[in-house]
């Protein structure tokens, strides 16, 4: 038996066919029709024919999106991918595929991929965050996601970065509407404007990591004041949420040190003399996300919505 996941990200959708025993036969990727919203719809229902056709049967097809679809209108909101915003994007893609396509937020998939039988499996309470060209998160607790009555559980890309510092007010504009979010500053594009920003070189997040690795000053402080923000913005997670374990997904949970340095700061912002909390990179990697999706279906006829 198989089930369909599939990743909406903001530029690729992946698509896999997940086995009962975890394996994956089936894994495809297409760049996201960006500004596009029948082309996205196009794009994700030709990958679950293109799946379907490979393995040789239908299957059940559950999809991790960015943003939610509102439990009030049935349409999209929040997505950073802004052209899905207020499509009726459940009611749409099960008409084109002819069957009942569940949704989750992509972040709350990830978490539950990683709480279930990945780097969080057996701690009792994970926040689970992804960190790359947007910056979600969802909150796992006892195997089960906590979606929230407006379905932003575990949202913190759009809060203000806390503690703000003089030089980081009022902060870049977010494209939802205010300044200064955390999203602003810890997503992939905000590192690398950060960095261009006080050096005047535009580089990739993933370069200048490894020019701080290899010990350029300029690369070093920029990596510096990123852990910074992230230990305050996760610190602020830590003392509301108080999780057994942080996992870290995304582009940006490639990059090694965060892992060490991020811990080693938040202490000073966390409300408890110490912190247990973990934090770690994600056992499926950039799998984690398509598979919590693919899992949807049998999760989800076991109990309450997930997501
Ligand atoms: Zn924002």
């Amino acid at each position: 038996m198989f089930r369909i996941g599939v990743d909406l990200g903001g530029t690729k959708i992946e698509a896999i066919a997940l086995a009962d025993d975890g394996s994956i036969p089936v894994r495809l990727r297409v760049a996201t029709p960006r500004h596009d919203y029948r082309g996205t719809l196009e794009s994700i229902a030709q990958l679950v024919r293109e799946i379907e056709s490979r393995i040789g049967r239908q299957a059940s097809v559950g999809v991790g999106m960015p943003g939610a679809i509102s439990p009030a209108t049935g349409l999209v909101k929040n997505a950073n991918s802004t052209w899905l915003n207020g499509k009726a994007l459940s009611e749409d893609l099960s008409a084109l595929l002819d069957r009942p396509i569940r949704f989750a937020n992509d972040a709350n998939c990830f978490a539950l991929s990683e709480a279930s039988d990945g780097a969080a499996a057996g701690a009792s309470c994970v926040f689970g965050v992804i960190v790359g060209t947007g910056t979600g998160g969802g909150v796992v607790v006892n195997g089960r996601v906590l979606t929230g009555i407006n379905a932003i559980g575990g949202e913190w890309g759009h809060n203000p970065l806390p503690a703000p510092m003089a030089d980081e007010l009022p902060g870049p504009a977010c494209y939802c509407g205010r300044r200064g979010c955390i999203e602003t500053f810890l997503s992939g594009p905000g590192l690398a404007r950060d960095h261009e920003r006080a050096t005047g070189l535009s580089l990739e997040p993933a370069e200048i990591a490894g020019r701080a690795d290899a010990g350029e000053p300029e690369a070093k402080a920029t990596l510096e004041r990123y852990e910074d923000r992230m230990a305050r913005a996760l610190g602020s997670i830590i003392n509301v949420v108080d999780p057994d374990v942080i996992v870290l997904g995304g582009g940006m949970s490639n990059i090694a040190r965060l892992y060490d340095r991020v811990p080693a700061r938040w202490s000073r912002y966390v409300f408890s003399d110490r912190v247990d909390t973990r934090l770690v990179p994600p056992r499926h990697g950039d799998s984690s996300g398509v598979r919590g999706a693919a899992w949807l279906w049998p999760v989800l006829e076991v109990g309450r919505s997930p997501a």
